[in-house]
């Protein structure tokens, strides 16, 4: 069968009844969607025609969830279902410079997307017999918490050692003989250090499997991961609107090349589109990853944008055989400049709109890096005004930490000639951000 013959397989539409009679009612319910639909110059029975039709509706975007809330806090003119019914509320992670996204579930939207997650995790083989080592916060961000429900649901036990220090984390792992191990790449690398520091190689943890947060890595870092722990690589994606897809049996790699997050086309329709056309990318091609949840009551969003970058896996592409849709694993990036460090997000405009206020401060550059214990570091250095010095950068430091929840090492230079020369010519070009954490 050719793939012309098959445009919907792009758009991965597995429920398009089901999302046809959610957005019609929703369109009906939720002012936030009828204003999607006016933008678009659409009706809700146009939108719903026909999938071309359908990829003429605007995608929701940040700002206009932002303003939404900022309307009607706390939760905007989306919601669609009374006040009390709603039984989970999360934000989108980290400060943006641009307000936090609200989003929520009543109690059976929890119930739906606890199950449809566990479904996920049991694909990676996650069952009862599991032990599962969380190092998520239980915050206000999504990925904790949901987590914890998803994994609770497959019947694993579920160690919430978020909170503790690295060393009783290993602690707990060996304890209570944990499994799986649930965190970011970067720090699946400090928890090795710290674990062979203490004299015991991370490969004799016991731990099986690794699931990690969406990062693009390298395959020599995934390689090397699984040998040095002796389990193998699992990826997941997720945002706090609930958008998700998860690694298959497959894992993060398998015979040299890489795997698939799939996503369930019964509980999510999503879409990877041209980010200039909108038209939908052909299997194998990279584009914008839109979501559109089939199973949220409570806050029913459509083409939700979520401004990363993917490649498309059409059903039956990935070797695994599943005619789920997916992208492919281990390279997905942000469209928008933003950085993940510690598991919090940073955006390179908001840290530059603060610094840029400080009357001190004339030029700037920031380094990423995991410093010779693995741990996650943001150097950042200032080229002050003459005269201001140690002051300016406790100042700095202070200040970025307030706004971002993110510890920055601030160093003041004064050398104009030397900073120029620094940052001359085709460095003058290049990015003030330089991340330089495995597999970026
Ligand atoms: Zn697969």
């Amino acid at each position: 069968m050719s793939r012309a013959s098959e445009p919907s397989a792009a758009f991965a539409f597995g429920d398009w009844q089901g999302l046809t009679a959610s957005f019609v009612r929703a369109a009906r319910e939720s002012p936030f969607v009828a204003a999607q639909l006016e933008r678009s110059g659409l009706s809700a029975e146009q939108a719903v025609a026909n999938p071309p039709a359908w990829s003429r509706l605007r995608p929701t975007r940040k700002h206009d969830l932002i303003a939404d809330q900022d309307g009607a806090p706390p939760y905007g003119s989306r919601r669609c279902v009374p006040a009390p019914e709603i039984s989970l509320v999360v934000e989108s992670s980290g400060s943006t410079g641009k307000g936090r996204e609200v989003h929520y579930l009543s109690r059976d939207d929890l119930g739906r997307s606890s199950r449809a997650w566990a479904r996920y995790l049991e694909e990676m083989g996650i069952g009862a017999e599991d032990v599962v080592a969380l190092t998520f916060p239980i915050g206000m961000a999504g990925g904790g918490v949901r987590h914890w429900y998803a994994y609770v649901e497959t019947g694993a036990k579920v160690l919430r050692v978020g909170g503790l220090s690295s060393e009783r984390k290993l602690d707990a792992i060996r304890y209570y003989g944990a499994t799986t191990l649930v965190a970011t790449p970067a720090y699946v690398d400090r928890l090795a250090v710290i674990c062979a520091e203490s004299g015991c190689p991370p490969g004799e943890l016991g731990i099986r499997r690794l699931v990690v947060a969406t990062q693009s890595l390298s395959a020599e870092w995934i390689e090397e991961t699984e040998r040095l722990w002796g389990a193998k690589l699992f990826e997941w994606y997720g945002t706090s609107a609930g958008i998700a897809a998860f690694c298959c049996r497959l894992g993060m790699a398998a015979d040299g090349r890489r795997g698939t997050l799939h996503w369930n086309p019964a509980v999510a329709a999503q879409e990877v589109v041209d980010p200039r056309s909108g038209d939908p990318v052909a299997d194998g091609q990279r584009g914008e990853l839109l979501g559109t949840p089939l199973i949220n009551e409570a806050e029913p969003l459509f083409r939700v944008s979520t401004g990363d970058e993917v490649r498309f896996v059409a059903p039956r592409s990935c070797p695994c055989g599943s005619n789920w849709p997916g992208i492919e694993s281990g390279t997905v990036r942000r469209l928008d400049a933003m950085f993940k460090v510690k598991g919090i997000n940073v955006w390179p405009a908001q840290v530059e709109a603060t610094l840029l206020e400080d009357r001190e401060v004339l030029d700037y550059r920031v380094r990423i890096y995991q410093d010779g214990g693995k741990r996650e570091r943001v150097r950042l250095e200032v080229l002050a005004r003459p005269g201001h010095g140690d002051e300016l950068a406790e100042r700095v430091s202070r200040t970025l930490q307030g706004e971002t929840g993110i510890s920055f090492e601030v160093v003041a230079n004064h050398d104009r000639e030397r900073w120029s020369q620094a940052t001359a010519g085709e460095a003058a070009k290049a990015s003030r951000w330089v991340d330089e954490r495995i597999g970026t």
